[in-house]
């Protein structure tokens, strides 16, 4: 599939959550083998041969991308959860999203020290949440190997607030 197909499963619901909002609807993507199978591909592509330990997803559509391309990467799953649902110690770092804000947490043993993590969400928008995501890995001992998104909002600028970092994103808007 090419990067004409993958972008025809994706659905743009207008006003969601919020007016003025165009929400990027993956699930049809997500649905069809095809897709599903090209953009997990897509995804791991750069980082095959870059000794990836950890794959880390964003709750909650970054869950639905890193288990397939860790089990691809020979490598484990660590989730960044939304605030209060990990059971032992954590660690925390809050972020402005492109509607409202929140905040993302690890167990504080999530990352064994210097393991090569790639992070990975569906969407990188304002880049908040990425930032948010990267400080976490960082502060816990992680190294950040690089970041993949499914779907980079160019015009939003989110890269700006990732300046150095390794990010590939699959399509572009
Ligand atoms: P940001 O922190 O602004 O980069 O926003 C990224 C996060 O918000 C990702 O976890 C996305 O799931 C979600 N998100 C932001 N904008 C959109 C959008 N237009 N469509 C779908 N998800 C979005």
């Amino acid at each position: 599939m090419n990067i004409k197909d993958l972008k025809a499963l994706i659905q743009d619901v207008p006003d969601f959550p919020k007016k003025g909002i165009v929400f990027k609807d993956i699930t049809p993507l997500l649905a069809d083998p095809k897709g599903f199978a090209a953009v997990i591909e897509g995804l791991i592509a750069p980082f095959q041969q870059m000794g990836i330990q950890i794959v880390a997803g964003v709750e909650s559509r970054g869950f639905l991308l890193a288990p397939a391309m860790a089990a691809r990467l020979g490598a484990g799953i660590v989730p960044l959860r939304k605030k209060g649902k990990l059971p032992r110690k954590v660690h925390s770092a809050s972020y402005d999203l492109e509607y409202g804000t929140d905040s993302i947490e690890a167990h504080a043993d999530a990352f064994p020290r210097n393991s090569r993590v790639l992070l990975v969400d569906d969407v990188l928008a304002t880049g908040g949440t990425a930032a948010a995501a990267t400080s976490l890995i960082k502060a816990l001992g992680g190294q950040l190997v690089g970041s993949a998104f499914l779907i980079e909002l160019a015009f939003l600028n989110g890269r700006k607030k990732l300046a150095g970092q390794n990010i590939h994103s699959l399509l572009t808007y």
